[in-house]
This record gives C-alpha cells, structure tokens and sequence, in this order.
C-alpha cells in the first residue's frame, strides 16, 4: 500500500480544531437553520479600527509602501515602538530588541519555534489562551500546566511556579491582562514571581502584555517591575485588541537581541517581514491620539459591570471579577447534576454550554478548551443589546434547570 503522501507530521498530530472556532461553527450551523443565536464566543473588539489609522494604511499603500519589508520590522515601526514602550511603561528598548511579525500569535511562535528543542518544557498557567499549548506541541515542545483557581484570582503563584521549575523548564508564560480569566497580576505579585525566578537563571519569561490597554487596574509590565530579568524576558503586545486590529495582523515582541535574532531567523523562512500596510497602519495607530484607549476601555468596563452583576444574579453563576481583557471566566459547577428541560443532563462545563445553546441560543466556551474545567468563557466584547438579551437567556435557563 503506498503511503498517503498528506498524512500529517507528528508534530502536528496533536493539534485538533480550537474549540472556540468549534463553538463559533455550532452557533453559526444554528443561525443557517433560522435560529436566533447570539455568540458570545470569540474575543475580538467590536469597535472599527480608528478612521486616521485606515487612512494611513491608504496613505502608505498609494505613496507605494506595497513592497517586501524588513523581515523584522520597518525601522520607522521598530523605532515607533520602542517610543510607544517608553511612554507606557517607562523603558526603551533598542530598535534591535524589536521584532514585529504578523501578529502577536506569531511572535509568541517564533519565540517558541526558535528555542525549543523535543522535552524541552513551557510553564503555562490554566485557564490559558487556547493556542499556546498548541504552539508548544507545534514546536516540538511540553507544556507543563499549572492550575489556577478563583482563589488566587487565576493567578500563578510563586510556590506554585517554584514547584513547576525543572531542569527542562525554557519558559514560563504569563499573560496579564489574560485571556480567558480576566486577570491583571499586580505589581507585588509580579515581583513575588520574579524572586522566584531569579533563583532559576535557565527560565526565560515570556510575558504576553497583548492587552495592556484593556485593563480596569493599573497595568504594570513584568519588564517595569523586574528590569533585571529583561536578559531573559520577551515582552509580547501588539495593536489587535488595543486599536481594534484584529485582521491587520500587527503585532511585536521586545527581547534580547540574540532571542530577536534567532526568532527573526525563523520568521525569515516563514513569512518574512509582516504586511507593509499594516505596519504603516500600526505606526499610526501608536503614534497618534491616543485618546481612545481611555474610552474604550471605560465602555468596556462598563459592559463588564453589566454582564458580572447578571450572572451573580442567576444564583447558579459565581462569576469572580475581572480586572482585564474583555472577558469573563464564571464557575458553572453549581448547574452541574441539574437537567434541561429538553432532558440533557449537566455534567460538566461542555454540557452547560452546549445545553444553554440549544435551548437559548447562546454560544459561549467551556473552559476545558483553556484547561480549566468547571467554567465557561464570556467575551464581553459585543454591543450592549445583545449582552443584555444573552444575560436573560443565561437566567431563564438556570431557572428551567431541575
Ligand atoms: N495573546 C492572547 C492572550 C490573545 O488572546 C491573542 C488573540 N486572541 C493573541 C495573543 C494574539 O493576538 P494577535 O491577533 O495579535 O495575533
């Protein structure tokens, strides 16, 4: 019998379907058969990208910024950002230490790509972005998973990173403001992390900052906190969540110049410099007014209150507060042994959603898709009506359980 010539690759094996693209084909297959659903599942603002940064992208584009740029980065962006960096958290990098790629995604696996080799392990704490441990496998690496409860505020603690440091350990990722749980790491305890990683010189720090700027507390970057480690800290943000950017695919990664280096090597065989356009248009959106950021992220918080305070109501949703991100990561525990009226019994947080989805039309995460079982994710980045009529589908159907 001769091979298949597309049998996947091991390393890619591994990777099934997200199961927020999996949950966002379930509410769309409903709307196609004439359901009213509403999705609360994917985590991109709903505000447009600001009229002056599209008009720089056009700007660029007819001036003919059309071509192939640097692969890691035009030096008018570079250098935009490590200005942008010095304003908002009070250090400058080099351009050198800059590598923009076509969006954070792509930073965090060139970083991964470019410095795992096979059992080498990647700390991740639960409930985590659905993709990192995908490009961990991806990149031939292990995650170590370690799990974060509502106790902590989802919050990785210094015993609890202590425990998890082997002599295999290249990195630990962290993520404030994170996605799925909404939670922003406090300067104290950032500082508490980094004691116990300065006792572990082999650790590299990735910190995922992607939404620094949709944060109800005051942010505070590792890097501001523990300058002495940026030796072996990669700084991750970008313009996607910020700036309502999703589709530019902009993003960047400020690091030693010996990690930027090897992470632009990789992309250099990838995909080469990110897109010209975009690249202009990040420029803009980072230089310019940044006056939005701040109403943004009020009506975001407001749209928090809005949404926390009804599923507390439910009684069955014990919904911890978010400081961050636009999401909301709720304990559905309390629904689990109860039956829907169409006779689905709950039993775990994949039950919940999916029960709640056809018999409500509303389509959210379970939480297992970020390792964390037990709760469901809610982005809270739609508009005001349709959270408000999602919120009273979620209680009518914690009412109709038994
Ligand atoms: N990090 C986190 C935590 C995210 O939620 C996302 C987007 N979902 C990204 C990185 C990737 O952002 P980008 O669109 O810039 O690739």
């Amino acid at each position: 019998m001769p091979q298949d010539p597309f049998r996947r690759a091991t390393r890619i094996a591994a990777v099934e379907l997200s199961e927020i693209i999996q949950v966002s084909e379930a509410a769309a297959a409903l709307k196609r058969a004439g359901r009213d659903v509403i999705s609360l599942g994917t985590g991109e603002p709903d505000f447009p990208t600001p009229p002056h940064v599209v008009a720089a992208a056009h700007e660029a584009a007819l001036r003919g910024e059309t071509t192939y740029t640097p692969t890691a980065g035009t030096p008018a962006l570079r250098t935009a950002i490590a200005a942008a960096c010095e304003r908002e958290n009070g250090y400058r990098p080099e351009p050198a230490e800059v590598i923009v790629s076509t969006g954070a995604k792509q930073v965090i696996f060139n970083a991964f790509f470019a410095t795992l080799d096979a059992g080498d392990e990647v700390i991740l704490a639960a409930p985590y972005w659905t993709s990192y441990p995908d490009m961990v496998a991806v990149c031939g690496g292990t995650s170590v998973v370690v799990p974060t409860d509502a106790a902590t505020g989802f919050k990785l603690t210094p015993d609890a990173l202590a425990a998890a440091i082997t002599g295999r350990t290249r990195w630990v990722l962290l993520n404030s403001p994170g996605n799925p749980s909404g939670a922003v790491y406090a300067p104290a305890e950032l500082e508490a992390l980094a004691e116990v990683l300065r006792g572990a010189p082999h650790v590299g720090i990735i910190a995922d900052e992607i939404y620094q700027h949709i944060c109800y507390v005051p942010f505070a970057s590792f890097r501001t906190v523990a300058p002495d480690l940026a030796g072996r800290m990669l700084i991750v943000n970008g313009v996607s969540k910020s700036y309502a950017m999703t589709g530019w695919r902009i993003g960047w990664g400020i690091g030693p110049r010996r990690l930027i280096e090897a992470m632009a090597a990789a992309q250099g065989q990838a995909t080469s410099g990110a897109s010209s356009v975009g690249q202009a248009a990040a420029l803009a959106a980072i230089s310019g007014d940044q006056q939005l950021l701040a109403e943004r992220n009020d009506d975001f918080r407001d749209r928090r209150d809005m949404v926390q305070s009804a599923l507390n109501a439910t009684g069955l949703i014990r919904c911890a507060s978010a400081e961050g991100a636009f999401y909301l990561f709720p304990d559905c525990t309390a629904t689990f042994g109860k039956t829907a009226p169409d006779g689905a019994v709950i039993d775990c947080d994949a039950d919940f959603t999916a029960a709640l989805l056809s018999a409500e039309g509303v389509a959210l995460v379970p939480g297992r898709a970020f390792g964390l079982p037990g709760h469901f994710r809610l982005s809270y980045a739609y508009a005001r009506a349709s959270l408000a009529e999602a919120c009273t589908r979620i209680a009518r159907f914690c009412q109709s359980l038994t």
